[in-house]
């Protein structure tokens, strides 16, 4: 009765979970994230735990076997949602469909040759080796894909595991205490019910929480970067460059405004789409050139701003040169046409600063310096000039 009640609570679980997943999914539309496949799995778990309750003492029947086959199916299921939840392509319904079809016959083939007891212990000794593959699977996820999850992957794989533990045991006793050992109300039978019940009650909301925290961490990473060339945006770099001067070992920084020339005549000969291509690999020139750690933005329309963090004045003025040089030698296909689109950027370098509310002041250096080169004739280095920067304030208030 006891156990009844356990599988009982278990399937609603499964199934009232099983349709949430599937609402979340559908919410997500184009990107699942896998939730409809972990809802499948929960769907076709919640369905095969229905079967056990209403199909009553072990047998062989039509929903037994059909019991064992969504049992069996379960785990390969999750895996796929898994994998789909990292953005990894996994095929779902053409392999499934196989190992239902191979598992089908593989329990008839043992029911024929050695009996009901070896159907039992089958599935037991295959739904040990799936747990165990997945496990292993969220182990090394841990360590690779989903480093930034490792502590919830790792509480997964435990999780995991402890399903892999239960089912060896229930393998051994099957095999050794023939049917008897699966009576619903046996103390082991009650043990591995209420650990699957405390996993349908604790993975849910804990996978629920993975889809939260990967849905908010791609909300705040698209709110700062610019969408065309995944550089950061003017958002992202007044937090970085925050992020920098609250280390107590913070450096001074140095910025750089970089700005196309001419860029819009190749708009006007080219078209926009040319265009665009251009500020991708200017974009990717620049991501290039400047040390791990720096910071490199689209300040909007074909103006770029790099900010090198603990630098002096010499390094950053030779990393300017250094990418004015890389994007005069670039050259950017155009769809069609044999030759290539060329461009040059000119550069305005500010003084060094220390401190994130110094920005502004930097930005002003620069783009005064950027001002004198564009009028020098383009294509160069500007280095800052307070004296010449106070006159470009002076002009640009007329
Ligand atoms: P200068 O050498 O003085 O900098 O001249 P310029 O033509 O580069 O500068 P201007 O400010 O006159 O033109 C900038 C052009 O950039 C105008 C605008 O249409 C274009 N633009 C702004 N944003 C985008 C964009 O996202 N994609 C494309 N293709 N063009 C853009
Ligand atoms: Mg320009
Ligand atoms: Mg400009």
């Amino acid at each position: 009765m006891g156990a009844t009640f356990i599988v009982g609570m278990l399937c609603v679980h499964l199934l009232c979970f099983g349709a949430m997943f599937l609402l979340i999914g559908r919410r997500l539309q184009g990107r699942r994230m896998g939730m409809d496949v972990f809802a499948l799995g929960h769907l076709m778990l919640g369905s095969a735990y229905v079967l056990q309750l209403l199909g009553g003492p072990p047998g062989w029947n039509l929903m037994s076997v059909v019991n064992h086959t969504l049992t069996l199916g379960t785990p390969a299921v999750y895996w796929v949602g898994a994998m789909r939840f990292f953005d990894r392509p996994a095929p779902l319904w053409r392999p499934l469909l196989a190992l239902a079809l191979a598992y089908t016959a593989a329990q008839v083939l043992v029911q024929w040759a050695l009996g009901p007891t070896a159907r039992y212990a089958l599935l037991s000794g295959m739904s040990a080796l799936l747990f165990l593959a997945m496990t292993i699977a969220v182990v090394h996820g841990a360590r690779s894909f989903a480093r930034d999850l490792r502590v919830e992957m790792l509480l997964f794989a435990v999780l995991i595991g402890g399903i892999c533990v239960l089912n060896v045991l229930k393998c051994l006793q099957i095999l050794s205490a023939g049917l008897q050992a699966l009576d619903m109300d046996s103390a082991f039978q009650m043990a591995f019910y209420a650990y699957m019940s405390f996993l349908a009650t604790v993975l849910a909301p804990l996978l629920i929480w993975l889809l939260l925290r990967r849905l908010t961490d791609e909300l705040r990473a698209a709110a700062v970067r610019d969408p065309l060339t995944r550089l950061l945006n003017r958002r992202g770099l007044t937090e970085g460059l925050q992020a920098h001067f609250r280390a107590r070992t913070a450096g001074p920084a140095q910025l750089l405004i970089v700005d196309i020339d001419h860029f819009k005549r190749i708009n006007d000969t080219h078209g926009h789409a040319a265009g665009d291509a251009v500020l991708c690999q200017v974009a990717d020139r620049l991501r290039a050139a400047v040390r791990q750690g720096d910071l490199v933005c689209r300040m909007g329309g074909e103006e770029f701003v790099v900010i090198c963090l603990d630098t002096e004045d010499a390094g950053a003025t030779r990393l300017a040169e250094r990418l004015r040089a890389a994007v005069e030698s670039m050259a950017v296909p155009v769809g069609g046409r044999p030759e290539a689109i060329r461009c040059t950027v000119t550069i305005g370098v500010s003084q060094t600063f220390a401190g994130g509310e110094a920005l502004d002041r930097a930005l002003q250096q620069a783009d005064a310096a950027l001002y004198r080169g564009k009028a020098a004739g383009r294509n160069r280095v500007e280095p800052s000039d307070e004296a010449a920067t106070a006159a470009y304030r002076g002009v640009a208030a007329v």
